[in-house]
């Protein structure tokens, strides 16, 4: 793609510098302290509905749905019970409902036969679930039983690459760098961080370098069409 600065290279070299990467962290880390998911759950299986719900809605309208939901049905077994359409009718509100309905109601009929009412703890195990991709195993596994984990999501995928720390063009490929250059221990509250700053400092269309804190270590700051290569 034509005009993109992170396929023209111009910021690799930046991008690799360990004092402008801590600078980034040190930001985001003041700018955002103690951030966790938005989403509402009490339990690791509430936090995955609330996750395949999330795909293309706001965590505020997963939210209100399942402040309903988890009234009437909290556990896999509940849901088994349900058909499709059944669940489909609680879910309307969000995008894409009767997929992620019956994306629910399989997954949890397999977690009510054969993990006996309990989300796994091994990501091979939960990317095999129906609806569960990388992103999703990845925050049940860092949120919901404290792993080491770095999910990449339209937010951290944009700012990652606005900053120089990421070129990849897949979450896949994002989700790899950043875990080559970031240590372990931030992956989790960084990726809060990024999906935050991303949210409400360096927006898609209009990003508000003016206002952001780490604006002197962003190769991207103050660029008119800073997101022209950046499709999310
Ligand atoms: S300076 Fe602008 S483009 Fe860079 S991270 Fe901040 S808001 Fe985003």
């Amino acid at each position: 793609m034509q005009g993109c600065w992170a396929m023209e290279n111009k910021c690799q070299p930046q991008s690799r510098e360990p004092a402008r990467v801590k600078q980034i962290l040190a930001g985001l880390a003041g700018a955002y302290p103690d951030v966790s998911t938005d989403l509402k759950f009490s339990t690791p299986f509430e936090l995955l509905v609330a996750v395949i719900l999330s795909a293309q809605s706001t965590d505020a309208q997963v939210n209100k749905i399942t402040e309903r939901l988890f009234k009437k049905y909290r556990t896999p077994e509940d849901f088994a019970r349900l058909t499709p359409e059944e669940l489909a009718e609680h879910i309307k509100g969000c995008g894409l409902f009767r997929n992620k309905s019956k994306f629910i109601v399989d997954t949890s009929r397999i977690l009510a036969e054969d993990y006996h009412g309990k989300v796994p703890e091994v990501r091979e195990q939960l990317e095999k679930l129906p609806g569960v991709g990388r992103k999703t195993a990845n925050v049940v596994l860092g949120v919901a039983f404290g792993q080491q984990t770095f999910p990449v999501d339209t937010h951290v995928q944009r700012v990652a690459r606005r900053l120089g720390l990421a070129s990849g063009k897949t979450p896949e490929q994002i989700e790899k760098e950043l875990c080559v250059l970031i240590p372990p221990e931030l992956w989790q509250p960084l990726h809060h961080q990024m999906i935050q700053h991303g949210r409400k400092v360096c927006d898609a269309r209009r990003p508000r370098c003016e206002q952001c804190c780490i604006r002197d270590y962003c190769p991207e700051a103050g660029k008119k069409g800073a997101d022209s290569c950046i499709s999310y």
